[in-house]
């Protein structure tokens, strides 16, 4: 797929969601604190802990190796469930910058080439290929074409139809589409926040609100080329069609009652006309 596609629809996703900024933190240290300050991770919960911890214990590295588990504990409560085994992460996130990156880690990794920069990362709890290639894209370490984990299927809808079950092919080719964006970090940068921002807004997994998506009339998995009409549209017209197939069959139905009734009647009219003509005939009479 030809990168000016995509960037077609993402052009179209900025105009209807305005230029988007990042909202965890940048710098890869603060995100892996960040990262593990909620659970079930969402803004919503990691920026919660993510207040607490800063308020009762502090971030840095050398704060969080002193501080108790029991006092992480107790600030990590604020960010959801297992704030004790996420304390223990902390612990050991903030030793390992300590012990193997001088305490610098945004530093240590600018002089990483990619592949190693990518292997540091996912060495760090909890961090697989999506995290580390965000990390590297976000902390401009390196453009990688890092894909929206929540929700990949976005851009396999609108470029292909109906994205199928199976995740690692979803995100994959996700990510062969990303890779034809110019290896900017703005254009990368920007391609996440917007396709990452969409799946949580309109494009949801299970139900997306294709309605009011702006991505309507260039999406695979509503817009139809062989009828020029949105799937609702196809939907609508085969209901039409089954409608008025069915209003056809209940007028028949109606006609065929209507006439039995009329055939009933005359029947009775003639058995009733025959029976007056027999009462008035004197030869009925025995
Ligand atoms: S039209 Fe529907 S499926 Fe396509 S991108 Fe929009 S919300 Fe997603």
């Amino acid at each position: 797929m030809a990168a000016p596609r995509i960037t077609s629809l993402l052009d179209s996703l900025e105009s209807f969601y305005g230029t988007l900024e990042p909202h965890a933190p940048t710098d890869p240290y603060a995100f892996l604190i960040w990262w593990h300050c909620g659970y079930p991770a969402s803004e919503e919960r990691c920026d919660k802990g993510w207040a607490s911890l800063r308020r009762e214990v502090g971030i840095a590295p050398k704060q969080l190796g002193s501080a108790s588990t029991a006092i992480l504990t107790r600030a990590l409560k604020a960010g959801g469930m297992v704030p004790k085994l996420r304390a223990a992460r902390l612990k050991e996130i903030a030793a390992r910058v300590q012990s193997e990156f001088g305490g610098d880690l945004q530093s240590a990794l600018s002089r990483l080439p990619a592949a190693q920069l990518r292997k540091a990362l996912k060495a760090f709890p909890g961090i697989g290929d999506p995290g580390a290639d965000r990390i590297a894209l976000f902390a401009r370490l390196s453009p990688l074409a890092a894909v929206p984990s929540a929700c990949p299927f976005v851009l396999v809808r609108v470029l292909d139809g109906p994205e199928g079950d199976k995740y690692p092919a979803i995100y994959a080719a996700a990510q062969r589409t990303l890779d034809t964006l110019p290896a900017t970090f703005d254009a990368r940068i920007r391609a996440y926040l917007l396709l990452s921002f969409h799946g949580r807004e309109l494009c949801k997994r299970s139900r997306p609100f294709c309605e009011r998506c702006p991505l309507q009339r260039q999406c695979a998995l509503q817009f139809d080329p062989r009828t020029n009409k949105l799937s609702h549209e196809n939907r609508n017209d085969a209901v039409d069609i089954v409608s008025e197939r069915r209003d056809a069959r209940l007028r028949r139905a109606a006609f065929l009652r209507a006439a039995r009734r009329h055939v009933r009647r005359s029947d009775r009219h003639d058995e009733h006309a025959r029976i007056l003509e027999t009462r008035a005939s004197p030869q009925s009479v025995l």
